[in-house]
């Protein structure tokens, strides 16, 4: 496989370079040189393959050769070692549920796959890789659980005090080894200024190898794209069209799935649905493109103002926002339409999402309003549990906890506090305690 950045396609590197810089220098982002249609035969056979099957066969159509095949095969099925199933809601609606990971979000398949690859890539590198990681919430506990105990990689995880949910917090701070958490008394906006600045420093950058692992990383997206091929082959569909609906945030879920549909996926509509932080269905609409300030709402890992994928998706359709209007439909929901939707849903049909779902839900619905002959898949992106708070309270009823995230409720908190200031955190980094 190679890549290339978003502003220069002359220049191509390895999957293994893009990986571990993450970043091209010239500020853009790595993008596949090339998507090439998958056989017509694997396609239209999807429904009679085993998933295991159909993982292996998409990652190898796009990574190639880089790796070896038994290896390859071994990280995709370490990597994703958990269902995705279709549920069926009502009439037309169906769910694809990506919460059935160990930390019960979509971001296991970027995370747990994204670790395997980095493993192997400094399997025979005489270099450590330090990974740093802000989160506001789901991001860090994934990285966290995705990389935990790999050989040769330490991760630093760096999160806002108090901003993040009691069960986040010890997705992030229980596991030891080589997976350390710094609590910042600051905003994530100034966790994620202190990893960029790092980033920038030359004294860090001789000293270690540093890499990144939020959705920037092409690494995170490679896996992304098979859930939608899961989707399409459990979709036990008649002649329908079938429209996608994904609860967008940084937009590297829709990116994966665009990535899916360019290899030959028969997707006929994407939903790009997000909160009041708008800046996509605004561009889809005017055509142009106006980051903003992000704002809080209770869908907030979609709380994202300047979406860092939109490159990458331009890239795809060629800066043509009317290429783009053929294959995506956009629409923008509150908190109050969220919170209705939820309670609507889980009253009427008893099946309950979390506040992410509920707006790809919503963009779904009024899709299907407006387009006739589809069959609609909505993604739900974490598992209501996630945001117990929100979720009880919307519905006025206690909501179980899954085992694997109930049982952190007893371990031991271990994390580093710092304040918001640089210095501390590089001379942090550079004892590479
Ligand atoms: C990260 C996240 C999203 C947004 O995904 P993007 O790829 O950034 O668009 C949606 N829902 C949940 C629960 C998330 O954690």
């Amino acid at each position: 496989m190679k890549l290339h950045s978003t502003k220069n396609h002359r220049k191509l590197v390895s999957l293994k370079e893009a990986v571990l810089k993450s970043l091209p220098d010239d500020n853009g982002l790595y993008v596949p040189q090339q998507l090439l249609r998958l056989p017509d035969s694997f396609i239209s056979e999807l429904s009679n393959l085993e998933i295991s099957e159909i993982n292996y066969q998409v990652v190898h159509h796009l990574i190639g050769d880089d790796i070896p095949d038994g290896k390859l095969r071994e990280i995709v099925e370490e990597a994703i070692n958990f269902p995705a199933p279709v549920v069926h809601v009502h009439g037309e609606i169906y769910c694809l549920e990506l919460y059935h990971g160990p930390t019960l979000a979509f971001k296991d398949f970027g995370a747990r796959f994204m670790a395997r690859l980095m493993g192997y890539f400094m399997e025979n590198e005489k270099r450590h890789l330090h990974i740093l990681v802000a989160t506001s919430g789901d991001t860090g506990g994934a990285v966290a659980s995705g990389f935990y105990d790999v050989d040769g990689i330490t991760v630093t995880i760096l999160y806002p005090s108090g901003k993040v949910s009691p069960l986040q917090e010890k997705q992030l701070t229980t596991l030891g080894k080589n997976i350390r958490a710094i609590e910042v008394e600051g905003s994530f906006d100034d966790c994620q200024a202190l990893v960029k600045k790092a980033f920038l420093d030359q004294d860090l950058k001789d000293k270690l190898l540093l890499s990144s692992a939020n959705s920037i990383n092409i690494a995170r997206l490679i896996p992304q794209t098979l859930y939608y091929f899961q989707a399409v082959a459990q979709l036990d569909n008649n002649s329908n069209k079938v429209a996608l609906s994904v609860p967008s945030g940084n937009f590297g879920n829709l990116t994966a799935g665009l990535y899916a549909k360019k290899t030959g996926l028969p997707i006929d509509a994407f939903i790009a649905a997000t909160n009041i932080n708008d800046t996509f269905p605004r561009y889809i609409q005017s055509g142009n493109y106006q980051a903003m300030k992000s704002r809080t709402t209770i869908s907030n890992a979609m709380d994202v103002g300047d979406p860092s994928n939109f490159q990458r998706i331009m890239y795809l359709y060629d800066n043509d926002v009317n290429a783009l209007k053929q294959d995506i439909w956009s629409a923008s929901y509150t908190d109050e339409e969220t919170r209705m939707t939820l309670k609507r849903v889980f009253t009427d049909e008893n099946y309950l999402m979390d506040p992410h779902g509920a707006v790809g839900y919503l963009g779904l619905k009024n899709f299907l309003k407006q387009n006739n002959g589809y069959s609609g898949i909505f993604l739900e992106t974490a598992h209501p549990s996630k945001f117990l708070e929100v979720v009880e309270e919307t519905i006025g009823q206690k909501v179980e906890i899954p085992e694997r995230l109930a049982i952190l409720k007893n371990k031991e908190k271990e994390a580093t506090m710092m304040e918001n200031d640089y210095n501390s955190f590089k001379n942090y980094l550079m004892a590479g305690n």
